[in-house]
Formats: structure tokens, C-alpha cells, sequence
């Protein structure tokens, strides 16, 4: 295994950013390879953990020439939104320069060649580590990008091209949905990593042994052990079950029997009111029609000082808030329905 180190020139003299990244050289060049990474929203760290759960588990392949396909490993991928605090708070998710997301704006190219990636030697130093990261990524036939949401079962989003021949990873990984999504107007890492391969010929493009998800390894909170461990683990089958690791005690994973749902069917339920959220449903409760979803409290101890919310349709809490204090508008959760939502948001990911 290699360790290098990467740096990203900041915008102003004197500073610049740096990230380590590890490389696992394959024996065998026919063999699949792997990029994963994690906390490109820099605050979410659970995917962090997992990594380094995982890592021994990769130099052990190693050391037995169990490592077929070469692997690169990002275990954090943003120093730049790692080191943003406003007021005491981390703020990982947006560049505070340039009010960006660190998950959006990637480059979607038409084809997977780095020779097409932008100059961003002028752009903005958000700019710079997105193209870094995509140079180090493409090529690669399974991608991996490693967040987690507020609070949340453990999902994946894949685009529908890839499934179902994505489902093997899917139980590999044990997560409890897949949302399948199929436009990628923003420019997330995942939507970057799959587009150049959308319009070339289904030889080249080989749907059946590529692998890009965005995964989210539940909420922000989640930043645990025995979690990281089984996610590592997880990880780990993924790899097997692809033929980038060789591992004969491992079996091959069975059927996904988890939640498969389009996009289009999330209703993300914004709030009706500012005030305190009272959640009547957490992640994974299955909802009928009209059930309590919460309740906000608006103004406090007077007669019609609460606002009830109801669900729209039958279906599955995939995630909430971690915090409950909200404003009108706000997200409250997000409700995967039996079908589509009657006002599906455009775009890709939310994650
Ligand atoms: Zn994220």
C-alpha cells in the first residue's frame, strides 16, 4: 500500500490544503478497481470510520495477495470544508467562499477521460479539490462516495442504469434502501462519476461490472464502533463479491430484499410553520395514508399554537431532521412512497 499526500493550492498566498490518499496495487490488471471516499461533505463522518475499519482489513488481502483490481482510498476527502468553523460550528457541507455545495458543481463529462477535466488553476480552490478528486476517481470501475444523511436508514442512491445489476452490492453492503435516480443536472460526485459512461457503447460503458453510488451511512450522528465495523465489513463483501478482493471464505451475497423506490416517489415534507418539531415517526417506520407525521410548535401555550402534519401517501420514513428547530419551508423528513410524489422535486440527489 502507497500513501501520498495531495495538495490543493488555496486562493491566497501561503496556504493550501492537503489530503492523504492510499493506493492498493492489484495483481491482476483483467480485475475490476475501486475508488472510495468519504466525507466530501466534510462533517459527515461515519463513512470516515468505516474506512478506517476497513483499511486492515485490505493490507491483510494484501500481505496475501488477496488484492486483484488496484484500489485508491480517499478516507477524507475535503480538508478545505474540514477546516470551516463559523461562530463555534462546523460547516462542512457549503464552501463558505463561494457558497457552494461541496457536493455539486463536479464537472459531467462526455466522456471518462481526465484529458476533458477543466483548467481550474484560476477557478476557486472548491474547484481545484473537485477536480482533483474527479482525476483521481475516473477510471476506476466501482466509485464509491461515502456520506451519511441527518438521521437515516442506511441507503444508497444509484442510477437506474445500473440497477439491478447493482443489487449484488447492495446486499453486500446490508443497507436497508436503494433510490434509484436518472438525471444529473447539478453536477453531484456520483452523477460526475456515471454521466461520461451514460452515451458510450454498452461494451465500453460495461453496466455490468460498474459500480457508482453515493452512499449514505445513516444519520450524522452515527459515528459509532460496531457500526463502523459492520459498514468495513460491508465494504469489504462489496469488494469480494466484484472480484476486487479474493477472499474464498466469504460466501457470494444473497438476494437485495431492502426498499427499491425511484426518486420521483420522496416527499420530503417542508414545514408549514417555523417552531419545534415533535417527530410522531423516526427512520424506517412504514406510514399509511394520512398518518401523524409531526407535530410543530408554532406558538407556544396559545389555542392553536401546534400544526399537525400528515403524511400524503402510504410509504417509509428514510430520514428526518437531527436538530428540531425548523422554519417554514425547512425539510422536515423524507417520506419514500409506494408511488410517485405528488410534488416530486426536480433534480438528483439530496443527500
Ligand atoms: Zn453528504
Amino acid at each position: 500500500m502507497q500513501k501520498s499526500i495531495e495538495r490543493i493550492a488555496d486562493d491566497s498566498e501561503g496556504h493550501s490544503y492537503e489530503f492523504p490518499v492510499f493506493r492498493f496495487e492489484g495483481t491482476d490488471k483483467a480485475a475490476p478497481s475501486a475508488y472510495l471516499q468519504a466525507a466530501l461533505h466534510a462533517g459527515e463522518l461515519p463513512g470516515v470510520v468505516a474506512i478506517d475499519a476497513l483499511m486492515p482489513m485490505l493490507e491483510k488481502a494484501e500481505a496475501e495477495g488477496r488484492i486483484k483490481g488496484s484500489i485508491t482510498v480517499v478516507p477524507q476527502a475535503n480538508p478545505i470544508g474540514r477546516a470551516q468553523y463559523h461562530f463555534g460550528e462546523h460547516q462542512g457541507r457549503f464552501h463558505l467562499g463561494t457558497r457552494t455545495n461541496f457536493n455539486r458543481g463536479f464537472p459531467l463529462l462526455a466522456a471518462p477521460d481526465v484529458e476533458l477535466l477543466p483548467d481550474t488553476t484560476l477557478g476557486t480552490a472548491d474547484q481545484r479539490l473537485k477536480t482533483r478528486l474527479l482525476q483521481l476517481s475516473i477510471g476506476h470501475d466501482i466509485v464509491l462516495d461515502l456520506h451519511c444523511d441527518d438521521e437515516g436508514l442506511a441507503y444508497l442512491y444509484v442510477h437506474a442504469r445500473l440497477w439491478p445489476a447493482m443489487a449484488d452490492c447492495a446486499a453486500a453492503m446490508g443497507v436497508d434502501a436503494v433510490i434509484l435516480w436518472d438525471e444529473d443536472t447539478d453536477g453531484t460526485f456520483e452523477g460526475a462519476s456515471i454521466t461520461p459512461y451514460l452515451n458510450l457503447p454498452a461494451e465500453v460503458a460495461r453496466f455490468d461490472r460498474r459500480v457508482a453510488t453515493t452512499v449514505e451511512y445513516r444519520g450524522i450522528l452515527d459515528v459509532d464502533g460496531a457500526l463502523a465495523g459492520a459498514d468495513a465489513e460491508g465494504l469489504y463483501r462489496l469488494l469480494v463479491a466484484r472480484g476486487v478482493v479474493q477472499d474464498q471464505a466469504l460466501s457470494t451475497p444473497g438476494s437485495f430484499t431492502g426498499l427499491v423506490a425511484p426518486l420521483e416517489n420522496i416527499d420530503m415534507m417542508p414545514a408549514p410553520r417555523a417552531g419545534a418539531v415533535l417527530y410522531k415517526v423516526k427512520p424506517g417506520d412504514r406510514v399509511a395514508e394520512g398518518a401523524l407525521l409531526a407535530t410543530i410548535v408554532h406558538a407556544p401555550g396559545e389555542a392553536g399554537g401546534r400544526t399537525q402534519l400528515f403524511a400524503p401517501q402510504a410509504g417509509i420514513i428514510l430520514t428526518r431532521r437531527s436538530r428540531r428547530i425548523i422554519r417554514a419551508g425547512e425539510d422536515l423528513l423524507k417520506l419514500v412512497g409506494d408511488r410517485k410524489s405528488a410534488d416530486a422535486r426536480s433534480g438528483t440527489l439530496e443527500d
